[in-house]
């Protein structure tokens, strides 16, 4: 069979079964199994595949139609600013929103060599991209999670930023350290409650403590709030990522720790999606 029957084949099988993506991953899972780019089966939409990829391709279309498992924990790996990442089912998925959050504090730090604090790293996206950007920044990455370190490690030495980030395992809540230029996080924002309303492929396969942000989704992004104000220098950067409509409460909380809001970013849909804010120092 052809490279185009079969992207075809898949993708139809995938959108009988609800994938809204049903294009891309289908192309995504080929390409994964046969080791060739995307852009070759435009090129040439009739390589010829054989029979061994096309079981390994029908077999991934299958679990990612039925199951619903998300393409990235298919071919364990994701793309994020230009940058591929490994991940495995221990960390989240590194998201198109989260990029907005590294733009901005690229554009911010441009040839400024800041010291970065990532609080929940999972698998490192954040902090690696920023450091593979910003040359001369170092850094240091927390997660509560082991197995998210791991994924985390293996990122940094691959994309050659081992030598300048420091992955330690703690919580934000007992994390003593020097003092930091930039606070960055993506924290846990999903109200409990919510959890449950998530696409199956998030709410199945995603890790639950990476996306639980308690009661009213913000008991995380309290303690990082709360927290970094004791380990950001004066006039240091606290970056966040929030969720849907949660710009409110979040403002009021960054308040009440005596944060300045300076930057405000949209996402896509035109959600306030980050929110960098400074120390006031009286
Ligand atoms: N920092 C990682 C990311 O942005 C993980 C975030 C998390 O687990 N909540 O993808």
């Amino acid at each position: 069979m052809k490279s185009n029957e079969l992207i075809k084949k898949g993708s139809d099988f995938l959108k009988k079964n609800k994938i809204k993506s049903h294009v891309i991953d289908s192309e995504l899972l080929l390409s994964s199994v046969t080791g060739k780019s995307r852009e070759s089966f435009l090129l040439n939409s009739s390589l010829k595949i054989s029979p061994n990829q096309i079981k390994s391709f029908n077999n991934l279309i299958a679990r990612r139609a039925l199951k619903k498992e998300p393409v990235a924990y298919l071919l364990n790996e994701k793309e994020f600013w230009s940058i591929k990442f490994d991940v495995n089912k221990d960390v989240l998925i590194p998201r198109p929103e989260t990029e907005i959050l590294v733009e901005s504090l690229v554009r911010y730090y441009k040839d400024c060599n800041p010291f970065i604090l990532d609080i929940g790293t999972g698998s490192g996206c954040i902090i690696i991209s920023l450091l593979q950007e910003l040359k001369k920044s170092k850094g240091v990455a927390i997660d509560i999670s082991n197995k998210a370190l791991k994924i985390a490690n293996k990122n940094s030495k691959t994309l050659k930023t081992q030598n300048r980030i420091k992955f330690v395992k703690a919580s934000i809540s007992n994390f003593k350290s020097l003092k930091f230029d930039l606070i960055v996080s993506n924290p846990p924002y999903i109200a409990r409650h919510q959890l449950k309303n998530l696409d199956v492929g998030i709410k199945k396969f995603e890790p639950k403590i990476a996306l639980d942000g308690g009661n009213d989704g913000l008991d995380v992004m309290r303690k990082v709030i709360y927290n970094s104000r004791k380990i950001l220098k004066i006039n240091g950067m606290l970056a966040l990522e929030i969720g849907n409509g949660q710009y409110k409460k979040v403002s009021q909380i960054l308040k009440l720790n005596k944060f300045n809001e300076k930057f405000l970013i949209n996402d896509y849909k035109n959600n306030i999606r980050c929110i960098l804010s400074s120390l006031n120092h009286y």
